[in-house]
């Protein structure tokens, strides 16, 4: 759909621009119009390409002093308007305006957390003189910046996210190119305000607004641009992988997170994490739970009060303080998960709650009985559904949670120590939350996937290690 409105501008290289073309930008509630956005075209990237190398050069020569005062001036900014910024996420997203204030919190902590990992980027003396030949020789290594990077960021976090990427890239020196979801451009812009109001140089930041499937491969494949860091889904992460070339590629994929209960756990918080982790975000979340293993002596205990938990969630307008959960992003995503959901029930599955759709709200949906193996139990939903499986055992629920082909992170619940380590040992997942379900996150801990899930680990100081290389001085001493 196209309009005539004027709309948000992108951020080309420092300058605010419209385009030829505009992207609706809607409330996925009701499709109402928020706004309107450029549909930049494949001239528009070439030219934000061209800037952003004469940016590389710009961001390079940033003292780590100026890179740690733009960074604290464009979290000051964010959180100074904070109320603003989660009315943005709310509306554009399909976060509750409770979700979206604790998005921009987080938001600011990643900037501030970028701000102090500035001073920590150093390098090490070497021994040379552990060879032959080096007996003479002197030097050290340190990080010089990657240079141009690509910041491909997906819809469910629109904000966070950006700043994982734009944080990061600006703390090591370099340029960066962000292409945000084309359904959620607005928190990626407004985050751009907020660095060009701390004063960062122009050329160094590009906010383009486009599809992926027009502007993508043209972006992702400049020789230019050195780091693709991509956060999405596989199907997209699979193609930029394919398209990239020579280059540095960071991937935060999917994955259909599980969260295993043994009977020896404090069921009640048990339930209570694992009702957040399946419903927060209306189950768009890639650490949503999505598979729960429970140990046979406390199944039919779990199930009653996970069930009576899901059934007081409130789904409703988003902006309402009372709302838990919102509407999908898209009718479309929420007519999948019916699709998938009706599938599996003929399938055998039982729904105990939920199983109905309106427009693009999907209800917080219960199932059990579902086939292992099935679509349902080995895919990413990413919706409000979650499936829960009744085992004897800890080895077979992490058999049961490794039998899948992502695996992000996994929680399990459990008072016995050795099976806590025997949990962490053995789950193929980039991360282990023991008493607390598969959605906790601290942001500047190394956060990614094993198998599908992706390639590498942001969290700041671990996104930085990708968005620096090491240089080496070496010198031979007469
Ligand atoms: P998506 O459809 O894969 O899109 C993600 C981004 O990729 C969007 O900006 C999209 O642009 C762009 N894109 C799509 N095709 C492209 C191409 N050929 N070349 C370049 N860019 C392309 O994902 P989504 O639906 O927005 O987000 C949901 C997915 O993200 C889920 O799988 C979720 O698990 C994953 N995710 C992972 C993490 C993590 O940290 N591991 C965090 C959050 C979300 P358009 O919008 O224009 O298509």
């Amino acid at each position: 759909m196209k309009t005539q409105t004027a709309g948000t501008p992108m951020l080309i290289a420092g300058q605010w621009e419209y385009g030829r073309d505009t992207i609706d930008v809607l409330d996925p509630q009701d499709n109402s119009l928020i706004d309107t956005v450029p549909a930049a075209t494949k001239e528009d990237l070439l030219r934000a390409l061209d800037a952003a190398q004469e940016g590389v050069k710009i961001a390079e020569q940033l003292t780590v002093k100026q890179r740690m005062e733009v960074l604290q001036g464009a979290a000051d900014y964010v959180e100074s308007r904070s109320e603003e910024y989660a009315i943005v996420i709310a509306r554009e997203a399909s976060k509750t305006i409770r979700e979206a204030r604790k998005e921009v919190a987080r938001c600011v902590k990643t900037l501030r957390v970028s701000a102090g990992e500035t001073r920590r980027i150093s390098g090490e003396t070497i021994p040379f003189d552990e060879a032959a030949g080096g007996e003479n020789r002197v030097g050290y290594y340190y990080r010089i910046p990657i240079g141009l990077i690509a910041a491909i960021t997906p819809f469910n976090d629109p904000l966070n996210l950006v700043a994982h990427k734009v944080g990061p890239a600006i703390a090591g020196g370099n340029a960066v190119i962000v292409k945000p979801a084309t359904v959620t451009p607005l928190s990626a812009l407004k985050l751009a305000e907020a660095f060009i109001a701390a004063g960062l140089p122009e050329k160094v930041l590009t906010v383009i607004t486009g599809h992926g499937s027009e502007i993508g491969d043209a972006l992702v494949s400049h020789p230019a641009v050195r780091m693709v860091s991509f956060t999405g889904g596989l199907d997209a992460g699979n193609h930029i992988s394919k398209t990239a070339g020579l280059k540095k590629i960071g991937m935060e994929l999917g994955s259909n997170s599980p969260v295993i209960v043994l009977s020896d756990a404090d069921l009640e918080d048990a339930v209570q994490a694992s009702v957040s982790g399946a419903f927060y975000a209306a189950g768009q979340n890639c650490l949503g739970v999505q598979r729960i293993y429970v140990q046979n002596d406390v199944y039919d205990k779990f199930i009653d009060r996970f069930v009576s938990s899901t059934k007081h969630l409130q789904t409703g307008d988003k902006l309402s303080e009372e709302t838990d959960m919102g509407p999908l992003i898209t009718e479309k995503e929420a007519k999948r998960i019916e699709k998938w959901v009706n599938e599996a029930v003929l399938d055998g599955a039982q729904i105990l709650t939920g199983g109905h759709r309106n427009g693009a709200y999907y209800e917080p949906t219960v199932l059990v009985n579902v086939t292992p193996g099935s679509k349902i139990a080995v895919e990413e939903v990413f919706g409000p559904v979650v499936s829960i499986f009744r085992v004897s055992n800890l080895n077979e629920a992490i058999n049961f949670a490794n039998s899948v082909n992502y695996g992000l992170q996994a929680g399990i619940f459990t008072n016995g120590v050795s099976e806590a380590f025997k949990a962490i040992q053995r789950l193929e997942v980039g991360g282990v939350m023991i008493n607390d379900s598969s959605d906790y996150r601290l942001d500047a801990m190394p956060f990614g996937g094993v198998k599908a899930s992706g390639l590498g680990r942001e969290g700041i100081r671990f996104s930085l290690e990708q968005m620096t290389e090491p240089k080496v001085a070496c010198f031979k001493l007469s």
